[in-house]
């Protein structure tokens, strides 16, 4: 009901009776109230009048009911520690596909190998877990395929140069603004859940402690809409989800990374190496050229641009 009366009052261009609702959804004018209160207790800003009620401004909320078709498998929270976390419980207990875990702020947002990930009011932090019926070698597209849509959705929706950093941080301007982490299950072979965590700088601004991190905010001058974005990219990435192209996957995901023919230095716990980045195979390992000739897959590891 919320959906139907949000809907409704954002459709009207100016007030709308308590009456006139009452009759389009069948319940009373009390119940209508009702209604409007608790979207009021929830931040909506919506002003009652003697003649009806109008809703001042669109609230970027990112509650399940804001997500039509969705509802269901969008799990909203106004804070949490970690997304990855509260999706790895949920996946564990058998959600579906393409449940979300969507949080306003992160206490203990993390990146790869445990990294912290700012996670302040304003950005979008979420988790989407899948379940596609794959062997797990073929899940690293998965995660290429993901860094890949994400960088579309922004070039599209924003018209910006969003360009993806091997494995999967976007850049725009040489600067962060997104990254990316999964984690996956298997079971006898087969891939049980891959969640996969993204922050995305939106309208938060983590440069105090990240002078290398840019959000989309900085960039456009003006604050952008978190649940247009969110709901562009699972439809999106849903669309590609659907019968996935794995054998155009890398060679796709190529088309938007700066990493290629760059000097690069890939830090590990074990090693440092330093060549230039040729190419990326089809499981998504990097493949340097070494400084005599010969050529080294690196798997993981944090990569450097050497001249940015
Ligand atoms: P790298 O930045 O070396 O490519 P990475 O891809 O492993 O590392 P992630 O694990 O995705 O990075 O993110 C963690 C790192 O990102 C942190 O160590 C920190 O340097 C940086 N970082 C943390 N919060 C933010 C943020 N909100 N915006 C941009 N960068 C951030």
């Amino acid at each position: 009901m919320k959906t139907r009366i949000l809907n409704q009052l954002r459709a009207a261009s100016g007030i709308i009776s308590g009456e006139s609702l009452s009759a389009e959804f069948g319940i009373s004018r009390v119940s209508i109230w009702k209604h409007i209160r608790k979207l009021q207790e929830i931040g909506y800003n919506i002003i009652a009048t003697p003649k009806g009620y109008r809703l001042i401004d669109s609230l970027d909320a990112l509650f399940p009911w804001e997500f039509p078709g969705r509802e269901s498998k969008i799990h909203y929270f106004d804070e949490v520690g970690s997304t990855m976390e509260i999706a790895r419980d949920l996946a564990r207990k058998g959600c579906p596909d393409f449940t979300v875990v969507v949080s306003g702020k992160q206490k203990k947002g993390r990146g790869r190998l445990q990294r912290v990930w700012l996670s302040s009011d304003g950005g979008l932090y979420f988790t989407l877990i899948l379940r596609p019926k794959i062997p797990p070698v073929l899940c690293f597209r998965i995660n290429f395929l993901a860094s890949q849509v994400l960088a579309e959705t922004l070039r599209t929706m924003f018209n910006i140069n969003a360009m993806v950093k091997w494995p999967n941080d976007i850049l725009v301007n040489n600067k962060k603004i997104s990254g990316m982490l999964s984690e996956m299950e298997t079971e006898a072979d087969l891939v049980t859940f891959v969640n996969i965590g993204i922050g995305l700088n939106v309208n938060n601004d983590p440069t105090h402690n990240e002078p290398n991190a840019i959000s989309l905010k900085k960039i456009l001058n003006h604050e952008i809409s978190r649940k247009k974005i969110l709901s562009e990219y699972l439809d999106q990435f849903e669309k590609r989800m659907i019968n996935p192209d794995f054998e155009n996957i890398i060679p796709e995901w190529k088309k938007y990374t700066m990493t290629l023919n760059q000097s690069v230095r890939i830090v590990t716990t074990q090693d440092v190496t330093e060549g230039i980045a040729i190419d990326v195979d089809e499981n998504g390992a990097l493949i340097l050229r070494l400084a005599d000739g010969s050529t080294k897959k690196v798997i993981y590891g944090d990569c450097f641009l050497q001249n940015t």
